[in-house]
């Protein structure tokens, strides 16, 4: 028996890894001069590589598809993970909200524990090699061709695995060919989006914001009467729009809606103040500092850059004193507070986005092996299935859980 994974990331790796150690002769393919390129970017350089949480936490922050890992998260859980990383001779540490990473906080310690794997099981492993193509014999897959510095070639195998991620950071060899491979085969492909990304924003208030990063904000956002998005936490205001946590999951769920309806987004600046709270420390305030500008007080309320921003949003002029500030000049600051306006025009692109949403479609696969139903031999695992998730580990337990019910499924053939 023996396999061809296209494509030296995460999944490809842990595939490679898990299948060599039963036995298959495997050989992984990668286009560029090394393996897990994006791997070494995750978690800010520390790859946040799993969430030790329980197999259905896992699948409840799984945006699309999470029945379709109902089978692979529970055969592989995120301990499964940890527990086996450690067993391969990884240090791991969890962090707040359960982010696992390497206790050493280095991404490359988890690639070179992959490369040790590897080696182990006598993987060879083809760098600088680019696939061109699936090749098929009586509808089964049954090997690849490529291309390796301007020589072209052929592998024939017994099974053929896409792990040829998604478009996001094309820097790192993301470049969608997975797609066209699947699509030349039949199967289908959904529509593909960058997600977990920034937003662009209309309004030009945000450039003077930029660099001004907010905790505990609350952010909503609304198609027509329906709230499509809900959230609290941090977030990054930028020359473009927004960036941070709380604007990446809101991409990630929003993101395909953008275009179709009007988005209404609002931000509450004070989510743990009520508006009746607000308006009393308003009065007090503005009591206590009577003759003085609007703009003198602003500082008791909101950060530097914001405290420009807030008067023109609702419409006061900066200058007017305190004592003239009426109780619906009042009621206008906190609705400019509670219900602070942004409007979302679109999404940064794929340059910019940690994940893409859209894949393979999983009505293609076995969920149980990861086997396409109308290839046989043809496997696919990770970014390059329709599947993704929220931040904090749970994208790279896809692909791992993923790669091991493919694997599990070659050793059993
Ligand atoms: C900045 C950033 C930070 C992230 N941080 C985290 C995090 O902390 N935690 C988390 O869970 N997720 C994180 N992710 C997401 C995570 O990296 C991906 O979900 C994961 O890498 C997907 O693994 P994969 O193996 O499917 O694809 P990839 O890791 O992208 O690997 C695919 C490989 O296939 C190769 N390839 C493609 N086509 C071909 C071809 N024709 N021939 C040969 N090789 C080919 C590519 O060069 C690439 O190396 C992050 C992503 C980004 C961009």
């Amino acid at each position: 028996m023996n396999a061809v994974i296209v494509g030296g990331g995460a999944a490809g790796m842990f595939a490679a890894a898990l299948a060599s150690e039963a036995g298959i002769g495997v050989t992984l393919i990668e286009q560029n001069e090394k393996l897990g390129k994006k791997l070494f970017i995750t978690g800010k350089g520390r790859c946040n590589f799993t969430n030790d949480c329980t197999p259905e936490e896992f699948r409840s922050n799984v945006l699309t598809n999470p029945k379709f890992l109902f089978s692979a998260s529970d055969a592989l859980t995120s301990r499964d993970v940890i527990d086996l990383f450690e067993s391969w001779g990884l240090r791991t540490k969890v962090e707040r909200g359960r982010r696992a990473f390497p206790a050493s906080d280095h991404s490359s310690d988890v690639i070179a524990m992959l490369e040790k794997r590897l080696k182990a099981g006598k993987v060879r492993v083809l760098l600088n090699t680019k696939v061109t193509d699936i090749l098929t014999e009586d509808g089964r897959a049954a090997g690849i061709s490529y291309v390796q510095s301007g020589r072209r070639g052929i592998i024939r195998a017994d099974a053929v695995i896409l792990a040829t991620g998604g478009l996001s950071y094309p820097s790192t060899g993301a470049c969608g060919d997975g797609y066209q491979f699947a699509k030349k085969l039949r199967l289908s492909v959904t529509k593909l989006y960058p997600s977990l990304v920034p937003f662009n924003c209309k309004e030009e208030y945000v450039k003077d914001l930029q660099g001004l990063s907010l905790k505990n904000v609350a952010m909503t956002v609304r198609s027509g009467k329906k709230e499509v998005f809900g959230g609290f936490g941090e977030m990054l205001f930028t020359h473009f729009g927004i960036s941070g946590p709380l604007a990446l999951s809101a991409s990630a769920r929003i993101g395909p809606l953008i275009g179709q309806k009007e988005l209404v987004t609002r931000l509450d600046l004070k989510p743990a103040v009520s508006e009746e709270q607000l308006d009393a420390r308003f009065v007090r305030v503005f009591q206590e500092n009577s003759k003085k500008a609007l703009k003198n007080v602003l500082h008791e309320f909101y950060p530097s850059k914001m405290q420009q921003v807030i008067p023109k949003i609702a419409g006061i002029d900066e200058e007017t004193r305190c004592c003239d500030l009426t109780k619906e000049a009042r009621g206008r600051l906190i609705h400019a507070t509670k219900e602070f306006p942004l409007t979302i025009v679109s999404l940064r692109g794929f340059g910019e986005a940690v994940i893409t949403k859209g894949g393979i479609a999983v009505k293609e696969i076995d969920p149980r092996t990861m086997e396409a139903k109308s290839c046989p031999g043809l496997y696919c695992i990770g970014e390059v299935l329709d599947l993704d998730a929220y931040t904090g580990g749970y994208n790279l337990q896809i692909a791992w859980c993923t790669a091991a019910a493919c694997a599990r499924a070659l050793a059993e053939l």
